[in-house]
């Protein structure tokens, strides 16, 4: 007798939803069926030169020459990790900024790595304090690499990228720059910052199916890679072996590439070439501002000071008196909606609206506006009907006279 499991398995169906949490972000139907391709050999010629435009048209997104461009077989975390185990070695200073979850991460992953992590600790929903990592730098300028979150997710902050990547350029260390959240929404201008390992996330504002994490390394960072005389404690993540299907010359079997996860990528990053970088950073920004117009009519405060705002990720704080779990649920349920909910120190306390790449359109917006106008009224909460969308459109119509 064969074991059966209880449960009577249906195809699954998964019902429509509209994503504007922190991730995934809704994916186009361009994208979606970039997926449903034939699945091809991995080192097939055909798939090969594919691989060799994806690296060109990331090599566009990240805005960088650096010939190591590649995307990880794996989420966000997985290019967190292969930054941290490829560059720190058993005993090095690392200095880590931590004004969120993300931060916090990067902790874990330097101390796993035998590294000593020196925190930068600052407060959550402020973007990295420059002056801090200064002070750092002096204390211990011995320190081999820097670590920051260029957007920090679970607070809604950007940091100023670019003076801290010249700040640990002034004192010799690498940096590993986190842009999951950031790439495709905001500026990530990487060899004009000069950072030596970036690593972003599929589904944020490349919105893409999760599970890649685009990656680059500058000559500098591959240099300290290849000098390594400790072996890197992940077989997987080893940008040593990785080189050789990744890398210029060779295409020699590392893993399975997760080949039509990365034809949906190649479709997602032709589709912010075709739009063109700066207009799809215009357009986060727009539809940052008309959803922002219209939460000021539902009297609802943004968490970040205006300067250190993400336009893809809008964290507010939740108005007194509003069940935070209720109205989430009903946003879901009636309005097929998702947005996020606060981690750690902001757990209850905020909710996080992302507009991160093909989720960021003027429909989602005026949707999300209408949905969370009639549940916050559903729940006594004093606004009148139909003011946030009109405050939207006019913030809009402002935007095309200007
Ligand atoms: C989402 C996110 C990650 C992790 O990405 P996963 O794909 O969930 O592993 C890391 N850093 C930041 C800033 C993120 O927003």
């Amino acid at each position: 007798m064969l074991f059966t499991p209880e449960i009577t398995p249906n195809a699954y169906i998964p019902p429509q939803r509209r994503l504007l949490g922190p991730g995934p972000s809704d994916i186009s139907t361009r994208v979606l069926q970039a997926l449903a391709k034939p699945t091809i050999g991995y080192l097939d010629p055909s798939f090969v030169s594919m691989m060799e435009e994806l690296k060109s048209l990331l090599r566009y997104a990240f805005q960088t020459r650096n010939a190591l461009t590649f995307p990880v077989s794996g989420p966000g975390s997985a290019g967190m990790e292969m930054c941290f185990v490829n560059l720190v070695n058993h005993g090095d200073k690392v200095i880590v900024c931590r004004n969120g979850v993300f931060g916090n991460r990067m902790v874990e992953n330097v101390e796993r790595c035998g590294g000593e992590a020196i925190i930068v600790d600052d407060t959550w929903g402020e973007a990295v304090d420059p002056q801090k990592v200064e002070d750092a730098f002096k204390r211990h300028p011995d320190a081999k690499v820097l670590a920051f979150v260029h957007a920090e997710t679970s607070t809604g902050a950007l940091s100023d990228a670019h003076t801290l990547c010249k700040i640990a350029q002034s004192y010799g260390a690498l940096t590993i720059v986190d842009a999951v959240t950031s790439l495709g929404g905001v500026p990530v201008l990487v060899d004009v910052w000069g950072a030596d390992a970036v690593y972003s996330g599929s589904q944020k504002c490349l919105s893409c199916t999760p599970g890649l994490s685009p990656i680059t390394f500058s000559d500098r960072a591959v240099n300290a890679i290849k000098a390594r005389t400790q072996k890197c404690q992940s077989w997987f993540l080893d940008v040593n072996l990785l080189l050789g299907y990744w890398g210029e010359t060779t295409r020699t079997y590392h893993h399975t590439a997760p080949t039509n996860s990365l034809y949906a990528l190649h479709e997602a990053l032709l589709v912010l070439q075709q739009e063109g970088l700066e207009n799809a950073w215009a357009r986060h920004r727009s539809n940052h501002e008309a959803l922002k117009a219209g939460l000021a009519v539902l009297d609802i405060s943004y968490v970040v000071d205006e300067v250190a705002r993400l336009p893809q990720l809008n964290s507010i704080h939740i108005p007194a008196g509003l069940d935070d779990k209720q109205v989430r649920i009903t946003l879901l349920q009636d309005h097929g909606i998702e947005i996020g909910a606060g981690l750690g120190v902001l757990a209850g306390k905020i909710w996080r609206i992302g507009l991160m790449g093909y989720s960021s359109r003027v429909e989602n917006v005026i949707a999300c506006l209408q949905a969370l106008e009639s549940v916050l009224l559903s729940q006594g909460y004093a606004c009148k009907k139909g003011e946030a969308v009109a405050a939207a459109y006019k913030a809009y119509a402002q935007q095309a006279v200007k």
